[in-house]
């Protein structure tokens, strides 16, 4: 029997005449996600910890890259620790300036801005290019950046099944003359699996509505040496496409930008109020971001490289009888028995040597728990055939 729910009810003390606990109600909450397994603590790593990577959003292998970490401490060399202001005031550098320029340019847009995260950048397009009356219609597997600017657009939002291009098109076509934009994540964050961009982006041109394409996890990876879903989908610099992006995963940095036409750059320039009222991003971040840009220019089979990894993970860990998404980009995502199965999995893996993600409720909305696995560009086959090895090892105990 479930223990009682105590969470709703008055804070201790409140009855006797002591003062009420403000904090007491957090003892229950602990419990219940103990009592379901899904309880988050946070595991400092060290500097130079051991383990091999499976775990993390570096693709690509540049958060560690001379040339990267050179251009980061070069720019807070030059232009100081942070921004020193939001972009509008004293932030906006030239360095910024040159990453804008150089991201829409690669990425294939007329126009980028830059903003402290790839959260801010979402919640910038959601909010600024939505009014009281627009129509968001949402991806059901959309990141919770994203749902978090459809909740802060004062705009309806209705959420259609995942990568259904029919879907999408009926819920327009339920509602004619409305000012409607679509938002999908490019590659899905849990599955890895691809957006169905250029029907989407057929759907929205012939009903007049904006796409917003989140490409968190396309920059780097999809694309002609990793130009992104927008480009590797032939809809990038197309007037109603607006890309996200962050400078967090492929590029090794930290940041996020938006991507589109200039005037819809200029309107959130004026309008967005992540980027308004937001400190600029520090020049470390920028710098560093840049030169990692600069350095896909100049060795474009990274990306092809990060998206074979992935497919060896997934077609060696389904061999062997584990279930997964064939990954269109460099998420590999194993589905586990249960959050406690998933809990034991990822820990086990990591007591071999081996650190992977643990994917469980609220990150997974189907409820289902996946161990995660990131491809990455700069593994070497040795490495990889361990980790595949440690996987299959340690999956049987917990149930599949
Ligand atoms: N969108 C997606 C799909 C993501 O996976 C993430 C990062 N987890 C973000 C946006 C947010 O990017 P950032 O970490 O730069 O805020």
């Amino acid at each position: 029997m479930p223990a009682p729910d105590d969470s709703a009810r008055p804070a201790a003390g409140h009855a006797s005449g002591a003062p009420a606990d403000p904090f007491g109600w957090t003892g229950a909450e602990a419990r219940r996600r103990e009592r379901a397994g899904l309880v988050r603590t946070l595991r400092p790593r060290a500097a130079d910890s051991p383990l091999v990577d499976l775990a993390s959003n570096d693709y690509l292998g540049l958060a560690r890259h001379p040339a990267v970490t050179a251009a980061a401490a070069d720019a807070a060399l030059r232009w100081g620790a942070g921004a020193t202001g939001s972009r509008l005031v004293t932030g906006s550098t030239t360095l910024h300036a040159e990453l804008e320029a150089e991201l829409a340019g690669f990425c294939g847009f007329e126009a980028a801005l830059v903003l402290s995260s790839g959260y801010a950048a979402n919640l910038a397009a959601l909010t600024a290019l939505t009014a009281p009356g627009s129509l968001i219609v949402s991806d059901a597997g959309n990141h919770a950046s994203i749902i978090d600017g459809c909740r802060l657009a004062r705009a309806e939002t209705l959420v259609v099944p995942h990568a259904d291009p029919a879907a999408v098109r009926e819920t327009l076509d339920a509602h004619p003359g409305r000012r409607a934009l679509v938002v999908t994540d490019g590659v899905f964050s849990v599955d890895g699996d691809a957006a169905p961009l250029d029907e989407l982006a057929e759907v929205c041109r012939t009903r007049g509505a904006a796409l917003v394409v989140d490409d968190a996890h396309g920059l780097g990876v999809l694309g002609d040496g990793g130009r992104g879903a927008p480009a590797a989908a032939g809809i990038a610099g197309a007037g109603g496409v607006v890309a996200t992006v962050t400078l967090s995963k492929s590029l090794g940095s930290q940041g996020g930008a938006v991507l589109g036409p200039a005037r819809v750059i200029e309107h959130l320039v004026n309008a967005a109020r992540t980027f308004i009222f937001d400190t600029g991003l520090a020049p470390a971040a920028v710098g560093g971001a840049r030169e990692s840009l600069r350095l896909l220019r100049r060795e474009p089979g990274r990306a092809a490289r990060a998206r074979e990894v992935a497919l060896t993970l997934y077609e060696r860990l389904t061999g062997a009888g584990l279930s997964a998404v064939r990954p269109d980009a460099a998420v590999v995502s194993v589905r586990a028995a249960s959050a406690e199965a998933a809990v034991r999995w990822a820990a086990d893996c990591r007591a071999a040597g081996l650190a992977v993600g643990c994917f469980r409720p609220p990150s997974v909305t189907d409820g289902v728990s996946r161990i995660r696995l990131t491809a990455r560009a700069d593994l070497t086959d040795r490495q990889l055939d361990a980790a595949v090895g440690t996987i299959i090892a340690t999956a049987a105990p917990v149930g599949r």
